[in-house]
């Protein structure tokens, strides 16, 4: 008899998604274990979150906040369970992602930035933040343009509670690996020219379900994987 519970599945494709990340690994010369899975969790119900963490999964990735803040509710007896912000920032919706979140993976505004900053709570560690980097100009997609990178990091350093740590980027769907590594690439050599002693900038979140090779080929600390953990979106 099989059972159609909604978690199923989710533990078996979790190993497989770590495998994968393992293997690219090790493929390209990365230390293993350098990579993160972070798992994205939009759209999905509780129980696939719950599995997950049983499973040994901390690290979750939402991008609705109105959608997010119903399930951090529900969740908030998984101890040591880690919510990343990975969507667009809605107009002045800085609060909750200051005093909930973790992470955020796409600050690409100082007007954001300077709120999170004063919003965040004293007692919680600096929210760690990656800026969002636009690297093909698509109008519909958010991102500072690679030139304004470097200004935007000068602006936000001092800022308390906001502690930027790296760059991230959402490509567009690419065919086969030599035209997925491309943006990949570029990410980390922006990083690599804008990378100072005071602002190391370690962390390239990059890579999802259908291009986490070629993330990881090109330097990925983090992956934010969604569909290969969890299955398609309800
Ligand atoms: C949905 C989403 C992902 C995960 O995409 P999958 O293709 O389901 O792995 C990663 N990053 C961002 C910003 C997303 O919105």
């Amino acid at each position: 008899m099989t059972v159609d519970l909604p978690a199923a599945g989710v533990p078996e494709h979790l190993a497989e998604v770590h495998a994968r990340i393992r293997a690219a690994e090790s493929r390209f010369g990365r230390a293993p274990g350098s990579v993160a899975l972070l798992a994205v969790s939009k759209q999905q119900p509780v129980e696939k979150l719950r599995a997950a963490y049983a499973a040994g999964q901390r690290a979750f990735g939402e991008n609705y906040l109105q959608d997010a803040i119903p399930k951090l509710d529900l969740l908030c007896d998984l101890a040591g369970i880690e919510w990343h912000f990975i969507g667009r920032i809605q107009g002045n919706k800085t609060r909750p992602i200051a005093e909930r979140f973790a992470w955020v993976h796409s600050l690409c505004d100082l007007g954001h930035a300077r709120r999170l900053a004063a919003q965040r709570p004293p007692a919680l560690p600096p929210l760690r933040a990656c800026v969002q980097v636009n690297l093909s100009g698509e109008a519909t997609k958010g991102g500072l343009a690679p030139e304004a990178v470097g200004d935007f990091l000068a602006a936000c350093a001092g800022l308390p509670g906001l502690a930027i740590v790296g760059l991230m980027t959402l490509p567009a769907p690419a065919e086969g690996e030599v035209a997925q590594r491309a943006p990949f690439a570029a990410l980390r050599m922006l990083r690599d020219r804008l990378a100072s002693p005071a602002c190391p900038l370690p962390e390239l979140s990059m890579g999802m379900s259908d291009d986490l090779e070629a993330a990881v080929a090109e330097g990925a600390t983090i992956v934010r994987i969604g569909t290969a953990v969890f299955g398609p979106r309800g």
